[in-house]
């Protein structure tokens, strides 16, 4: 699905991260020295404060840790899904990413909910993870 919203400019540290998920693959860093798995992207291990840092695959499950809607329009292209919700999804793997759901119904979104990372095409060249319900 192609959508017409804004393509997110790409900071330098998340260049692995969008390079991993247009292969359709959602990636967090990881601590070279200890292992610790850390999203967002930064150049400190806040567990051993090594500043060696590999990306690695994560399965893309996990749960909603919290959420609020939006209810404000940021952006014109953003008008007609007013409200939506932003969501932090906890992964199996520990880390949490802030994100957006997709396909989920407004009675349908709780803490807890088990959901499933889904790509979003958001140009050419730009595919953005999201999450979305697990029905499975
Ligand atoms: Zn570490």
């Amino acid at each position: 699905m192609m959508s017409d919203k804004i393509i997110p400019t790409i900071p330098p540290e998340l260049e692995p991260f969008f390079a991993a998920a247009k292969e359709g693959r959602l990636e967090v860093q990881r601590c070279v020295s200890c292992g610790t798995l850390r999203f967002p992207a930064r150049s400190l291990c806040a567990t051993c404060l090594s500043t060696q840092s590999e990306w690695t695959p994560v399965s893309g499950r996990g749960e909603v840790y919290s959420f609020f809607w939006m209810h404000q329009v940021y952006h014109p292209a953003f008008a007609a899904e007013v409200p939506y919700a932003v969501v932090v999804v906890q992964l199996e793997e520990g880390p949490r990413l802030t994100t957006n759901i997709l396909d989920c119904a407004k009675d349908e979104l709780r803490v807890g909910l088990p959901v499933e990372v889904t790509f979003e095409e958001r140009g050419p060249d730009v595919r953005l993870p999201q999450f979305r319900p697990r029905r499975a």
